[in-house]
């Protein structure tokens, strides 16, 4: 009998909701196939654009109550994702959601961005040396889209990561400009949409020539819309008869669920990871795939 440690697959995300946007299909996917997942999300996301009417009061303007009512949808994500080991970073409520560039939430004192650099990472590199995960994954450096609390989580993941020992690999998660182009096209074809469909070019994506590694959702895209559908005062989804599928964000531009999450290896190793984070060459699960 051999004993292999599971794989652990670690993700550091900004808001309640972004593990489910960004990564929502992989984290349900290494979940199913046994991997340890932890999410550790680094603000309540109290800034956030409420879409219900009939909850905005929760707002920072009105009751300021949004941060709690989303860790309950958080939870009701984690749920649909297999997720059972969720922290927020430095406890929760220690860190506030910064609000987009440029508003005034950036100025709160409890913000994010505010904060203290070396005590967030420090945080991070304390949950990363209890769970030790072969993997982490974070966004990019522009944060995906601007947002500056995606931009510090990126330099608080990559400050830890870089200081704590046996992590294999860094991973930036990110859209695919022609994949989610062809998600776009599809979306032209179906009737009934209730949201507007984007310009050319308007959903932030990079180019396809920079993705090291596709990881192959289909199986598990059910588990990616009960999740997004958790975060109802941020996401609408939508789903036809024929069970076509699409989401909206507050702004009220359609995207595409698609079928791929894409990512951009940052640090390690690039053997084997064509379409498995943990470098298995094929499948998670198989072929060594994750066990070490
Ligand atoms: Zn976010």
């Amino acid at each position: 009998m051999t004993l292999t440690a599971p794989p652990r697959l670690l993700l550091v995300h900004a808001h309640p909701d972004d593990e489910s946007l960004w990564t929502g299909g992989t984290i349900a996917r290494y979940a199913a196939y046994g991997a340890h997942v932890t999410v550790v999300t680094c603000t309540l996301g109290e800034e956030g654009e409420v879409i219900p009417e009939g909850l905005r009061g929760l707002g920072p303007e009105a009751a300021d109550q949004l941060g709690g009512y989303r860790v309950g949808e958080l939870r009701g994500a984690c749920a649909a994702l297999g997720v059972i080991d969720h922290r927020f970073l430095g406890g929760m409520g220690r860190w506030r959601d910064s609000g987009m560039a440029g508003t005034a939430a950036n100025k709160h004192q409890r913000c994010f961005v505010a904060g203290d650099l070396q005590e967030q990472t420090a945080a991070l590199a304390a949950i990363l040396r209890e769970v030790k995960p072969q993997v982490v994954v974070t966004y990019d450096s522009f944060g995906g889209y601007g947002h500056p609390d995606h931009i510090r989580a990126h330099e608080v993941t990559m400050a830890a990561t870089a200081e704590v020992p046996g992590i294999d690999r860094v991973f930036h998660t990110v859209t695919a400009r022609a994949h989610l182009d062809l998600g776009v096209a599809g979306l032209k074809e179906l009737e009934s949409l209730p949201f507007r469909l984007p310009a050319d070019g308007e959903l932030p994506a990079v180019d396809d020539a920079l993705i090291t590694t596709s990881v192959d959702i289909t199986d598990h895209v059910p588990a990616k819309l009960s999740a997004l559908r958790a975060h109802a005062t941020q996401v609408q989804v939508w789903q036809g008869n024929d069970g076509a599928a699409a989401y909206a964000l507050s702004n009220g531009i359609a995207q595409p669920v698609l079928a791929t999450e894409h990512f951009v290896l940052a640090r390690g190793s690039a053997e084997g990871i064509a379409t498995d984070l943990f470098g298995g060459g094929g499948a998670p699960g198989t072929d060594g795939g994750g066990t070490r």
